[in-house]
């Protein structure tokens, strides 16, 4: 079957509208067999709002494949339906129209998806302001906290029930983008839409415990690695920690264990901006922090990322004390926007 999705105005924009998300609720109700795919180094928002809307497809009577290029990483493997995240996609599967979810940029999702033949229409589910405009459809609300909050939304207007999975990936979701509800996207609407999903069978106990306790050794002995690289640039401003690939071998560790590692210099009263520079295959990974005022994501942006104020990232090729250099430039001529008396640091 074919279904069209009709560009409005509404869904070019950058802002969810309940137009674009009832003309999502409809492609559902038409469609029978669906994709639904989530970025590279996927992380708790990513892949927990991918497995709740393919709970909720599946719930509906619909068939859901979830994909993902890279794997699952160790402490995401408790989530609902983990297991049968697919890293493949044959060149015959076809779908009546695939999601995306928090990524607006397809390429994020890798090579083997973008070129696809049989994705059908491509509805962007996702929160974030900056970077490419992909997809057919757009659902896109950057005031949301995290992608999960817009999944949320697709369901409960499909008139969907919140069941113990779906809430327990959801809860994820706000977990992982509110660094465990102390960011700025922390707000009375996240907290009640917790509540919510707590109410519904999600376990904060077992979810911490799933995603903070259970590190094998090799992490700390990487972490132990990655703070002996600290350095402050710019008055202390800006923290630096960096992961090599020699780090990762020597400790057994794998890069996705450094995942939150960019958290420990902004944890310094001097930082404003945190970075955490680690060496990937396909380039140096660039994650980027920032505490009060910084604009982190118009940072990342000029250097070929995206992501939100206080949370972005971007990949660069090229040697160590360039990419260093290059990212050290940009976050300058961020804080110098920032003069003395502008800075805003009390609560
Ligand atoms: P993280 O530092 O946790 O990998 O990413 C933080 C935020 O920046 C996330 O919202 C993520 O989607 C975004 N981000 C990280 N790397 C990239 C990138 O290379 N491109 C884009 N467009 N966004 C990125
Ligand atoms: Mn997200």
């Amino acid at each position: 079957m074919t279904i069209r999705a009709k560009k409005s105005r509404a869904s070019r924009g950058s802002f969810q509208s309940s137009e674009s998300l009832s003309a999502a609720a409809r492609i559902i109700r038409k469609g029978r067999r669906f994709l639904v795919a989530t970025h590279r180094n996927p992380d708790g928002d990513a892949l927990g709002s991918a497995l709740a809307l393919a709970a909720g497809l599946r719930k509906f009577g619909k068939t859901a494949k979830v994909y993902d290029a890279d794997p699952v990483p160790g402490p995401l493997r408790f989530l609902p339906g983990s297991s049968k995240v697919s890293r493949t996609l044959g060149n015959k599967e076809m779908f009546d129209a695939t999601f995306v979810v928090d990524c607006s940029n397809l390429i994020r999702v890798g090579e083997v998806f973008l070129s696809h033949p049989g994705k059908g229409p491509t509805v962007i589910l996702d929160h974030h302001a900056r970077g490419a405009r992909d997809g057919d459809l757009r659902v896109v609300d950057p005031n949301a906290a995290s992608s999960g909050v817009v999944v949320h939304r697709l369901l409960r207007r499909l008139g969907l029930e919140i069941d113990r999975a779906i809430a327990t990936s959801l809860y994820v979701t706000l977990v992982t983008d509110t660094g465990n509800f102390r960011y700025a996207n922390t707000d009375a609407g996240v907290l009640s839409l917790a509540s919510a999903l707590v109410r519904a069978g999600a376990n904060p106990d077992a979810v911490s415990r799933a995603l903070n306790d259970m590190a094998a050794r090799g992490r700390l002995d990487l972490l132990k690695r990655a703070l002996g690289t600290l350095e402050l640039f710019d008055g202390g401003r800006i923290g630096c920690v960096t992961v090599t690939r020699a780090m990762l071998r020597r400790s057994g560790a794998r890069i996705e264990m450094a995942d939150d590692f960019v958290d420990y210099p902004r944890t310094l009263a001097s930082v404003e901006i945190a970075v955490l520079f680690r060496e990937s295959k396909e380039g140096w990974r660039v994650s980027l922090r920032s505490k009060t005022y910084a604009d982190v994501g118009a940072a990342a942006v000029r250097l070929g990322g995206g992501g939100h104020r206080r949370a972005a990232g971007f990949t660069l090729p090229g040697a160590f004390p360039a990419v260093k250099r290059r990212t050290l430039t940009v976050l300058r001529r961020e804080l110098s926007k920032y003069p003395v008396y502008k800075r805003k640091t009390a609560c």
